[in-house]
């Protein structure tokens, strides 16, 4: 265990705060979960067990390692109980500004003293975030991926003020939850979800162009640059409204290669959101199967 953090809160029970219940709980941490959701929680939980299971199933946890993560774990209704004798909050609420500064000034008022704050966001300033809360040398970026108990990597993120010791025990907590730590300095998008949005961006651009077709700029990615899945498959998955909402937030911080392309934006106009709406750049039926 990393020193000192027995107790990780979890704020949100979404995509996110539920795979990063599962690996903390997993990792040998207390963990207690908010959410003001009760079908939220209840979702997460069920979700927790569903995929605790399925590693047993696979041979990857062992049956009684599953059985002690989901004994770690408790699910709330109140921020205050969530972080009551936590070391560490990792907060995992919608990708707001306001909410997340909100969020944390209400930590600050419950959480003890010593906790190390982080935040699971894609592309915000940890440094906006961390003097919000008033403790900025405890606090750093955690941005795992999506699934997290399936991806590998972490990327710890830096803020102007985040002290040396921080990023230490945290890179601790990140490999005892089986993560690979990445240490990223502050800039909008880190590194990861700068260039993919780049990559995705930039496809569309090809595909207006009329460069290849949406099928072959997907397979030239996959076959010719080893990409597990091509550009146009992954925005459908992770949605063409967040990926245009991260455009637009980066577009202003990086430049024109930001800039959304039209016909990303009219696809988010048509609803075409991607796997969540049965349509995006591909069609898919009831059961998420693609159509061409
Ligand atoms: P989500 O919408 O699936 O989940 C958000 C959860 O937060 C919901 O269950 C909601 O009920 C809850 N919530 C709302 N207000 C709250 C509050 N005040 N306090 C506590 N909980 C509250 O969102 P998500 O995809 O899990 O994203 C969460 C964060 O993680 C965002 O900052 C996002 O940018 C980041 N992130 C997302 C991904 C991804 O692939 N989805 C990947 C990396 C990082």
């Amino acid at each position: 265990m990393s020193p000192d953090i027995h107790t990780i809160a979890v704020l949100g029970a979404g995509t996110m705060g539920r795979g990063i219940a599962h690996v903390a709980a997993l990792g040998g941490y207390r963990t207690q979960v908010f959410d003001p959701l009760p079908a939220a929680r209840e979702a997460a939980a069920a979700a927790v067990r569903r995929n605790l299971d399925k590693g047993v199933e696979l041979g990857k946890v062992a049956p009684a390692d599953a059985e002690a993560a989901v004994a770690r774990l408790s699910w709330h209704g109140e921020l205050a109980a969530a972080v009551d004798g936590a070391d560490l909050v990792i907060e995992a609420v919608p990708e707001d500004m306001e909410l997340k500064v909100e969020t944390f000034r209400e930590v600050v008022r419950h959480a003890p003293q010593h906790a190390l704050l982080a935040s699971n966001t894609s592309a915000m300033s940890i440094t906006e975030m961390a003097a919000a809360s008033g403790r900025p040398q405890r606090f750093a970026g955690m941005h795992f991926f999506n699934p997290v108990h399936v991806m590998k990597l972490l990327e710890l993120v830096r803020g102007l003020e985040t002290s040396e010791e921080t990023l230490a025990t945290l890179a601790a907590v990140g490999e005892r939850m089986g993560k690979e730590v990445v240490r990223v300095r502050e800039a909008p998008g880190f590194v990861t979800t700068r260039i993919n949005a780049l990559i995705g961006n930039e496809a569309f651009r090809m595909l207006q162009e009329g460069v290849a077709s949406a099928e072959d700029i997907d397979r030239a990615l996959k076959l010719g640059l080893n990409h597990p899945m091509g550009p146009f498959e992954l925005v459908d998955l992770v949605g063409l409204d967040v990926r245009l909402s991260i455009l637009e937030f980066l577009h202003p911080r990086l430049g024109e290669a930001y800039r959304p392309n039209n016909l990303l934006v009219q696809h988010v106009r048509a609803g075409r959101l991607g796997r969540k709406t049965g349509r995006g750049v591909y069609t898919y039926d009831a059961d998420g199967k693609r159509q061409r």
